[in-house]
């Protein structure tokens, strides 16, 4: 098991365009997925489960140089430990986690790397800003001087077909761009986080700075 990952991570790697960053999603896997994706090169791992990504850093404080980034639901109470575990945060998904977060920054002296989760189509099984919601948000969201909100985060809606699929991730580049054109004091669009392991070669079509695979590196979750 250990080698196929290790040729897995290999093969996926050199597929992708050297702009995109391949984030390991390791969530319901033993550490030693974590070390053997290492071993094979893999510095940025995501995780959707505070305590869970917890556990597993205290077990693997002989690998200083992971970046760990945050790609769950994440809920105001558990904002502190996010901070302390995580270099980023994928899934800021609406204004008073982005300002209680912005708060805790300060408190903490970090400076996390975020990206706010958006729906370009309804989806009620998601949280994050729809396109209106986040355009209104926007200003006091560059008021939050302690993050560093670097882009967009998307996750298209379960069950759309290659095309629609496509719409949303262009669509998410889209409005990354128009966001980016206005003079904001902290607020920065260069990164898009999108693309999961069933629909990633069509986030990099789109222009994905990051994508976040799980199931294709490590096989299925049980
Ligand atoms: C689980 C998860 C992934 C990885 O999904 P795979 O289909 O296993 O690649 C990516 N992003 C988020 C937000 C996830 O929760």
């Amino acid at each position: 098991m250990m080698s196929s990952i290790s040729e897995q991570v290999t093969q996926i790697q050199a597929s992708l365009p050297p702009s995109v960053r391949l984030i390991a999603v390791t969530k319901q896997m033993p550490t030693e997925v974590i070390r053997a994706a290492y071993a094979a090169g893999i510095r940025d791992f995501g995780e959707n489960r505070i305590q869970e990504a917890a556990a597993k850093q205290a077990q693997l404080q002989d690998l200083p140089d992971i970046t760990w980034h945050f790609i769950g639901h994440l809920q105001t109470n558990k904002a502190k430990k996010a901070l302390e575990l995580f270099d980023w945060i994928h899934s800021v998904d609406n204004l008073k986690l982005a300002q209680r977060l912005d708060e805790l920054a300060q408190q903490l002296g970090v400076e996390p790397k975020v990206c706010l989760q958006v729906k370009i189509l309804p989806d009620p099984n998601k949280s994050g800003w729809t396109v209106p919601e986040l355009l209104t948000d926007l200003p006091a969201l560059d008021l939050c001087k302690n993050l560093q909100i670097q882009g967009l985060m998307t996750i298209p809606p379960f069950g759309l077909d290659n095309a629609e699929i496509l719409y949303v991730f262009n669509s998410t580049c889209k409005l990354a761009k128009e966001i980016a054109e206005k003079p904001w004091s902290h607020i920065q669009m260069n990164e898009l986080s999108m693309g999961m392991s069933g629909d990633y070669q069509l986030a990099v079509q789109a222009g994905a700075t990051m994508i976040r695979l799980g199931t294709i590196l490590f096989g299925k979750r049980t």
